[in-house]
């Protein structure tokens, strides 16, 4: 996941306190140095690490733990509060509202920071979600951002516009502002420069007056670092900006300084980026975030993704059939191919409570589009009654349905032993050391975001 290392970290000092004999001023002291470092390693800011950590020693050393928790519950759940608080959480909504039509969303930012490619990503990510999306360039600075946004917009399925003659990006939305009102969304890519010199002001504020956008997001690499936080701070005051999104979470371990740099400049992080293709993007949620940073899972976040690729009944259906562990071979050849049209399963698993922390082998989680058409060859030369107890069937059920499906016995064998793996690991994960943990989250009641 995002982060890697300060999750484990973090993940660590939970399994810490929930070792530790008893709560004292020394077991304290440990946990809140245990955090700094797990921060420090992860690029963020001193002066914020201290605030941070200060804070949550002054709490659960002089308040007094609600009475329904224990002490080490109460230590979990302040170290949970303030780590999001410390992400922007507790603010305002970093949801996007879009009350009118067309909305008009810009995206500003330096050169190489992933503009572009976030354009792709929201259109792709705002379809999904069933809104008519156009984007545009107005990037006259580089021939190669037209072809570059074309193409994104060709492969995920949304109009495209731009001029490639017009050196002005004011004229070029004025151009094809007539054609806006059938669109939902129309995002408005932006050249950026190598700094923020007054040129590029100059230029955004002109295109912001032609656009007069609802909304704009500024777009920074997290391979920036603590720097992110004085160029948040510039451009939100320079042009106004609305929102942030931090992209290449995925490629540094120390995305964690971006993340916190920006999340501190009134300008609320709103969309994270976690790799190049276009559903490497997620909307930010600090309460959600952490949960994942601290292995709690979150599987309201599974569920909003869920909603893009399948409807919410069914997400919730899945979720619940995850849950309660009981699933037939039907079920699974189900979820497997809403799973994949959510994105790898890989990341849908860490949004699962508990799967965080089981560690599957890497090919049980790649199911490729071959694979799934046999299963659902398979699936049909199935009886009702296999498919509900796929336990039952033997060797001559097992011949039987391969003369049918045009299959071999052992890619049978295969998806039946997949089946059972799944099985397996939703039970683990249901019995598991988790389970303490899961009921101590419980406990937190309408505190905790996330649904178990
Ligand atoms: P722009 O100049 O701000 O428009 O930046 P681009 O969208 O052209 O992106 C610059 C480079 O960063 C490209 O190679 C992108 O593929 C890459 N990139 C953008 N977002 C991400 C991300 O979230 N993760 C990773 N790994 N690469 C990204
Ligand atoms: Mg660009």
């Amino acid at each position: 996941m995002v982060l890697d290392k300060l999750s484990d970290s973090l993940k660590n000092t939970l399994k810490k306190i929930a070792s530790a004999v008893f709560v004292d001023e020394k077991l304290v002291n440990e946990l809140v140095k245990d955090v700094q470092r797990s921060l420090l390693q992860s690029d963020v800011n001193v002066k914020l690490v201290l605030d941070l950590s200060n804070k949550i020693k002054e709490r659960v050393l002089k308040e007094e733990a609600p009475k329904t928790l224990s002490k080490k519950e109460y230590l979990i759940q302040v170290l949970y509060e303030e780590l999001t608080k410390f992400l922007g959480g507790g603010g305002s909504s970093s949801k996007i509202e879009m009350k009118k039509k067309p909305f008009k969303l810009m995206l500003v930012g330096l050169f190489g920071n992933g503009k572009t490619t976030t354009a792709g990503k929201l259109a792709h990510y705002y379809k999904k979600r069933g809104l008519k999306v156009a984007v545009m360039t107005t990037d006259t600075w580089r021939p190669a951002a037209f072809d570059q946004l074309e193409q994104l917009a060709k492969k995920v399925g949304v109009d495209f516009m731009g001029d490639k003659k017009s050196k002005d990006p004011a004229k070029i939305f004025k151009k094809f502002e007539p054609e806006l009102n059938k669109y939902d969304l129309v995002i408005v890519d932006t050249a950026g420069r190598d700094a923020l010199s007054d040129e590029l002001i100059t230029e955004l504020n002109s295109i912001h007056k032609a656009v007069k956008a609802d909304e704009i997001l500024l777009v920074m690499g997290a391979d920036l670092g603590q720097a992110a936080e004085k160029q948040a701070q510039t451009f939100h005051e320079t042009c106004g900006v609305t929102g942030i999104v931090i992209t290449k979470l995925d490629g540094t371990a120390k995305g964690g300084g971006a993340l916190a740099a920006a999340a501190i400049t009134g300008a609320p992080v709103k969309f994270i980026g976690l790799g190049e293709k276009a559903d490497d993007l997620e909307e930010f949620r600090p309460e959600g975030f952490v949960g994942r940073l601290l292995g709690m899972g979150d599987l309201e976040a599974l569920l909003e993704k869920a909603k893009g690729a399948i409807s919410e009944e069914e997400a919730q259906d899945l979720g619940n059939k995850f849950l309660k562990g009981d699933f037939s071979l039907l079920d699974l050849y189900e979820q497997m191919q809403a799973v994949r049209k959510m994105g790898p399963l890989t990341k849908i698993m860490e949004m699962i409570p508990g799967m965080s922390q089981v560690h599957l082998p890497k090919e049980m989680l790649e199911v490729q589009e071959e694979k799934l058409t046999k299963w659902k060859f398979i699936l049909d030369s199935c009886t009702k009654e296999e498919l509900e107890n796929p336990e039952d069937m033997d060797g001559s059920r097992v011949d039987r349905i391969a003369k049918g499906s045009g299959c071999s016995s052992s890619e049978i064998r295969a998806l039946l032993k997949q089946y059972k793996q799944s099985k397996k690991m939703v039970k683990m994960f249901k019995g598991g050391s988790e389970k303490d943990m899961q009921k101590m989250m419980q406990k937190f009641g309408g505190k905790m975001p996330f649904k178990m």
